[in-house]
């Protein structure tokens, strides 16, 4: 595996330079430095992707599940071999800890390849028998070319999160990555090469989402959108794509409650919570950013939540002892910056951090921010109701069960919750009425790739993991066969 100054798209099985020959500059956040260019891809490099996938289908979709199987994890190995040259790009491109590129994002992305590898072994479709007359059978067939489009926080972990369901059920893929993170899908591109991937079954084109994005999207012969990103785009995939009659999957944002009740086992709790609020910079879709807390325990919390967070580590990525990197973007910061003031202009108190952090020597130039916990706050102002995406959680106390619910179901997202309690009936209730599409209870990002993943409200639309996935990429025809 081999990054390079020039990053290829990766179309009809070679790696290729744009068609327009421009690239785009591709900054490390620790350094604040271009260090790599990007294919600033059009519509003409979409076009070849797709002709390439079209000529690729009818063999791919009809070599048998086993074949596809073999290629799969073949691939998963190849990453897992290189475990280091993928970390330590990941970890340059995005400013995450190498530790967590090391023990998260990269050991998941060749398990997400893995598991639909072997799901697609023992997927079956129902039978529905009508006694003495007649049997219906539900036939699922790949859907053709597909579009999967996938966020900069966690780039290589979800880029092969909805590839690998595609291509294990025999759909042909056009994938971007984002722009900002592109160099482990362009590692990814050589790991399928060396694997043997036939040619144009997977297309890789790197570029801008209002360029090269939005021409996956437009394009009348991709069929169907996997998408994880912001909610904005999201919203205007969907106008693009609805009118098409595309089959959409949408990941979108949050702005997850994390509901901590005075019986809950404290140690455990504050444990987790560190690591829902800050772990990468607070730049996972799941992270619990408002943090609501019984009253009985609040002072105690507050005070033991705000020691825990004084002594994370924010540093340079490549140190060990790193708890929290850079910040993916220089404007990315400037927008968590600008709802740190928005907090204080809503009267938010700092209890700490709210500032960047000074760094010397080569990493001087890079985008370093210190942990924030914010107090004061009413749960219906913007800081609490819009998604920042940084390391910055707000905290507030409550007295009732109806209380906390209302404030944790009040803001338009709907992607997560996590719930704080030893009371099972307690734990069991607030589940039932939260409005989220996954819920935590006693623990945080503990996730079992079998089940259903997605949020509702303005988090998304669909569900990915396990057979959801499968399923999405796959169309149900049912064939009745009369008797
Ligand atoms: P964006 O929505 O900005 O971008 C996501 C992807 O879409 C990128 O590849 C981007 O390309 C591309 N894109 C942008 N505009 C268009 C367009 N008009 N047409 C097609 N593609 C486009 O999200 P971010 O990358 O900023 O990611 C952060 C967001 O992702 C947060 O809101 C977060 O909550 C959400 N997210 C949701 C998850 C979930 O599972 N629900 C998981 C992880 C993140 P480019 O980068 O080149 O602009």
């Amino acid at each position: 595996m081999k990054t390079d100054k020039y990053i290829k798209n990766y179309i009809g099985g070679a790696l290729i330079p744009p068609d327009s020959g421009e690239y785009i500059d591709n900054i490390s956040p620790p350094t604040g430095e271009v260090y790599s260019h990007i294919p600033d891809s059009d519509e003409s490099d979409i076009q070849k992707a797709v002709e390439a996938a079209e000529r690729a289908f009818p063999d791919w979709s009809t070599c048998g599940v086993e074949k596809r199987y073999r290629i799969l994890t073949r691939i998963a190995d190849i990453i897992e071999q290189n475990l280091d040259d993928f970390a330590h790009a990941e970890s340059l491109d995005s400013g995450k800890p190498i530790t967590m590129s090391k023990s998260v994002d990269i050991p998941r992305a060749h398990a997400n390849i893995r598991f639909f590898a072997t799901a697609i072994m023992h997927f079956a479709s129902e039978s529905h028998h009508m006694e003495k007359n007649a049997v219906n059978f539900t036939l699922r067939q790949p859907i053709g070319v597909v579009g999967c489009i996938s966020p900069w926080n966690l780039p290589l972990y979800l880029f092969t999160w909805k590839i690998a369901p595609a291509l294990a059920s025999g759909n042909c893929v056009i994938a971007k990555p984002s722009e900002v993170t592109p160099m482990t899908a362009f590692l990814f591109a050589q790991a399928c090469e060396e694997a043997g991937l036939p040619p144009g079954v997977l297309n890789i084109v790197h570029g801008l989402g209002p360029k090269a994005g939005e021409a996956i999207i437009k394009h009348p012969k991709i069929k169907a959108i996997s998408f994880t990103g912001g909610t904005n785009t999201g919203r205007e995939i969907a106008r693009i794509a609805a009118p098409m009659f595309k089959k959409l999957s949408l990941e979108l944002g949050g702005k997850n409650p994390n509901i901590i009740f005075a019986d809950c086992d404290f140690d455990k709790m504050i444990f987790d919570t560190l690591r829902s609020s800050f772990s990468n910079n607070g730049q996972i879709c799941l992270c619990g950013s408002r943090i609501f807390v019984e009253r009985p325990i609040y002072e105690k919390f507050k005070e033991e939540f705000v020691k825990r967070t004084q002594f994370l580590k924010v540093g340079e990525p490549f140190s060990p002892v790193t708890d929290l990197g850079a910040m993916v973007s220089q404007s990315h910061m400037e927008k968590v910056m600008s709802y740190i003031e928005l907090a204080k202009v809503e009267g938010g108190e700092i209890l700490c951090g709210g500032k960047p952090v000074e760094m010397e020597g080569r990493f001087e130039k890079g985008f370093y921010l210190r942990p924030t916990i914010i107090e004061g706050l009413d749960p219906y102002c913007r800081t609490n109701q819009e998604e920042i995406f940084g390391p910055v959680v707000t905290i507030m106390p409550f007295d009732t069960e109806e209380e906390v619910l209302e404030y944790a179901n009040s803001v338009d997202y709907g992607l997560s919750c996590t719930l704080w309690t030893k009371d099972v009936s307690r734990a069991n209730r607030m589940a039932e009425q939260i409005q989220a599409g996954v819920v935590w209870v006693n623990c945080w990002l503990l996730r079992d790739l079998r089940t259903p993943f997605g949020g509702v409200k303005n988090s998304g639309v669909g569900r990915e993991g396990g057979l959801e996935a499968l399923r999405f990429f796959t169309e149900a025809k049912n064939v009745c066969i009369k008797y």
